[in-house]
């Protein structure tokens, strides 16, 4: 592989900057919520975004980045290996995820937030044991009022957790979930903050105990903070909007 370009310094100083505001804005939460902000990570989403801004946002110290289509996630990661592959920043794909597509997932992802059927996690597990690895799976849940098109319902959640887990070459490693999008401050605390709380109780429930709370995003990742997220998924706050 060639040598990595250096990264932009303009850019990589933005980018500093808007991530120490977000880890200001977590380590608040974290307080709040009487957590430890050791224990929240930020994944990066950087989805759309050129290579360029990868390489600055990694040389900013951002470690941990979300795509949500794996063929940007397979072209990205070509370029900057993650660490299954033995490179040192984590892929988190964070989309949801056709069967077709399950052999490239299993095969490059370092952490998949969206599993919401069995059919997925046979194939994904089949493409895992393919590729020699174990694949760390979270089961995506809809947690907001609206039919949302992705994750499965929370009354379907255990049976799927408890099929994840006898798949060999899946690990089952935690929830992730996205709220509705709040208008205001308002709708944060009457629609975000209970769908968070619905999360957080599945999490706690689980058959086998989970590590990884994967929930909140630019606009309301303080709420998933304070309910306990561990991770949070955040894009825009970081490189401004799409
Ligand atoms: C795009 C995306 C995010 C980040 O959204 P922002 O509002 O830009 O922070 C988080 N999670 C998922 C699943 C996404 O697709």
């Amino acid at each position: 592989m060639s040598t990595s370009p250096t990264p932009d310094p303009a850019l990589t100083s933005t980018i500093a900057d808007r991530a120490a505001r977000v880890r200001d804005r977590i380590a608040e939460a974290a307080h709040r919520g009487g957590r430890d902000p050791g224990a929240v990570t930020l994944v990066a989403v950087t989805k759309t975004r050129p290579l360029e801004t990868v390489r600055a946002a990694v040389a900013a110290g951002l470690r941990d980045l979300g795509e949500n289509r794996v063929q940007e996630l397979v072209e990205k990661s070509d370029a900057m290996p993650g660490e299954s592959a033995g490179g040192a920043v984590r892929w988190h794909l964070i989309g949801s995820l056709q069967r077709n597509k399950a052999r490239d997932a299993a095969a490059r992802a370092d952490l998949f937030h969206a599993l919401d059927s069995l059919r997925l996690a046979n194939a994904l597990d089949k493409w895992a044991a393919e590729a020699g690895r174990v694949l760390p799976v979270l089961v995506q849940v809809n947690i907001s009022d609206e039919d949302a098109k992705h994750g499965l319902a929370p009354d379907a959640a255990p049976d799927l957790l408890a099929a994840v887990g006898e798949r060999p070459n899946l690990r089952l490693v935690g929830l992730m979930g996205m709220a509705a999008i709040a208008e205001d401050e308002g709708d944060l605390d009457r629609v975000v903050r209970p769908a968070f709380q619905r999360l957080r109780r599945l999490y706690d429930d689980a058959p086998a105990p989970l590590s990884i709370l994967s929930m909140g995003m630019s606009g309301d990742f303080g709420v998933a903070v304070e309910e306990g997220a561990t991770h949070v998924r955040v894009g825009t706050a970081l490189f401004g909007p799409r």
